[in-house]
């Protein structure tokens, strides 16, 4: 796996793992998808569950699998993005969201507040994440670090190995 380059971050990509929203999806079987498909590791540096916890998938130390050709980002999956008959629908509940803005904090303190917030559809025709990141969080936000007001405490990360 190549190294990640820290001073050459592209930002965040957020997406989502095209699952309905109550099913839950384990960093276990993502690995496991993602080797079958041939990678050395899951794709996602992060994956925001169901109940919006926060697990660590690939180490951080490098680059992810999980948008093509800007895999120098932090790749970061929330359980859900597909309604019951499968199409894509914005299933991130408030709770993943506070995750989300709480992992994108501190993902800030580590890369520089300047790290943009991306979704995956911004470089590929998928829908992924189901939503358009800068519609829901405003571009401000996704370009540098702007409080948006309160937040839940998150949870701590879990490494589920
Ligand atoms: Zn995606």
């Amino acid at each position: 796996m190549k190294k990640l380059n820290k001073k050459k971050l592209e930002g965040i990509i957020l997406h989502c793992t095209a699952t309905k929203a109550d099913q839950s999806v384990t960093v276990k079987s993502i690995r496991n998808w993602h080797k079958a498909r041939g990678w050395d590791d899951i794709g996602y540096h992060f994956l925001i569950g169901t109940k919006g916890e926060l697990w660590a998938g690939r180490s951080m130390d490098y680059q992810g699998a999980h948008t093509k050709g800007h895999n120098n980002a932090i790749g970061v999956a929330y359980c859900g993005g597909v309604d019951e008959y499968g199409q894509p629908k914005d299933t991130l509940s408030e709770r993943q969201e506070a995750t989300f803005l709480r992992l994108v904090d501190t993902l800030r303190g580590i890369f520089g507040a300047d790290t943009k917030v991306m979704g995956h559809n911004e470089f590929s025709s998928k829908a992924c994440p189901s939503f358009d990141v800068v519609e829901k969080w405003g571009a401000e936000f996704c370009a540098q670090d702007v409080d948006l007001g309160p937040e839940l405490p998150l949870d701590e990360i879990v490494d589920e190995d």
